[in-house]
């Protein structure tokens, strides 16, 4: 079966599995804030995340509020989700430069939200297709990157690598669709250390079982 028949059976049966799985875990009401939200989520868990952008939020509401804060408030509030003397610095810069470069709005593009500071083309994919319904690439973070391998839908040794194979896969209009089912499989079921293959409804696509069979 060639790649994209088996990338489409994969998604339809996901679907069915996984019906209410939402596109982001992350807690935002716009783009700023799930802007802000996604970097402070690199190597860190959505949970803590989310037990944090409250406060931060409530206390810089805008790009504008943000880029003005002090470095030290910023930290205190941030703390939790770790490695937080960078991140402080990479969400002010950010903010800096959406008021800055772009009028106080957060851009539409790949191109432009990666000029920002701590702005990664996965966390550009997130802030577009989650926030803005902009679908200009595919999301891939680690869970996503892991199941796709798994699955045998990239050989990709990076995410770029796998987001290029995903793009020439699967169909422009499941792009979406696509890294919010296999982020709710790579979470629930096919995760990193311990698989459970046993409840997988996918598992008669699976490379990485019958590499251990
Ligand atoms: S069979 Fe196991 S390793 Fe393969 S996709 Fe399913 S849960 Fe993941």
């Amino acid at each position: 079966m060639d790649t994209k028949k088996r990338a489409q059976e994969i998604i339809d049966i996901l679907k069915r599995e996984y019906p209410d799985a939402p596109q982001t875990y992350l807690h935002f009401n716009n783009e700023f804030e799930l802007l802000i939200a996604t970097i402070l989520s690199a190597h860190t868990t959505d949970r803590s995340v989310n037990s944090v952008t409250p406060e931060l939020f409530k206390r810089f509401p805008t790009p504008q509020a943000l880029a003005e804060a002090s470095l030290e408030e910023i930290r205190r509030i941030i703390r939790p989700v770790g490695t937080y003397n960078r991140k402080a610095v990479y969400i002010r810069e950010a903010a800096r430069g959406i008021v800055e470069q772009f009028g106080g709005e957060v851009p539409k593009t790949i191109e432009e939200l990666s000029t920002l500071k701590g702005v990664s083309r996965k966390t550009a994919n997130v802030v577009l297709s989650s926030a803005m319904g902009v679908d200009e690439g595919i999301v891939v973070d680690t869970h996503i990157g892991r199941v796709t391998q798994r699955l045998g839908l990239s050989s990709g040794k990076n995410p770029r690598e796998i987001e290029q194979d995903l793009m020439q896969t699967i169909p422009k209009t499941k792009w979406r669709e696509y890294a919010r089912l296999l982020g709710a499989h790579g979470r629930r079921i096919c995760t990193a250390r311990r698989p459970r293959c046993d409840e997988c409804a996918v598992q008669s696509y699976c490379q990485h079982i019958a590499r251990h069979e």
